[in-house]
């Protein structure tokens, strides 16, 4: 059961919506986004729920995870060259608030560079 009913991820990470994890641990699921923002657009998705980077900091197994899954996504998807990014609050463009880091590539999504 989703451990917070009203909160999209934790009902991906308990099977109750759809997806098709790309990669997955013990601590962290990767998927593809829905709305992809650059040509490769995957997001790094911890099971527990805490509510973004800052919540998650307070928990120094879990921020390790985060940042390994991102490291081992890249890996296995032969990323060398990539953007990640953490929103945090809405006025950073945060809409679901369970904390979760964007890999894109393809596309700089700084600079809009595609190579
Ligand atoms: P953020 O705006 O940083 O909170 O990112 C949330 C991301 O989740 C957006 O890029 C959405 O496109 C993506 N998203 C929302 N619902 C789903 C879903 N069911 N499966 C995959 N990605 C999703």
């Amino acid at each position: 059961m989703a451990e917070d009913q009203n909160c999209i991820f934790c009902k991906i990470v308990a099977g109750e919506l759809p997806a098709n994890p790309v990669w997955q641990d013990e601590d962290v699921i990767a998927i593809q986004d829905i709305a992809p923002k650059a040509p490769i657009h995957l997001l790094v998705i911890p099971k527990k729920h805490v509510a973004d980077v800052v919540e998650a900091a307070a928990d120094p197994k879990l921020s390790a995870a985060i940042l390994r899954a991102v490291a081992e996504v890249a890996r296995q998807e032969g990323l060398t060259d990539f953007n990640t990014v953490f929103n945090t609050g809405p006025n950073s463009g945060q809409s679901v608030f369970h904390v979760h880091g964007h890999i894109l590539a393809g596309k700089n999504v700084w600079t809009g560079a595609t190579d």
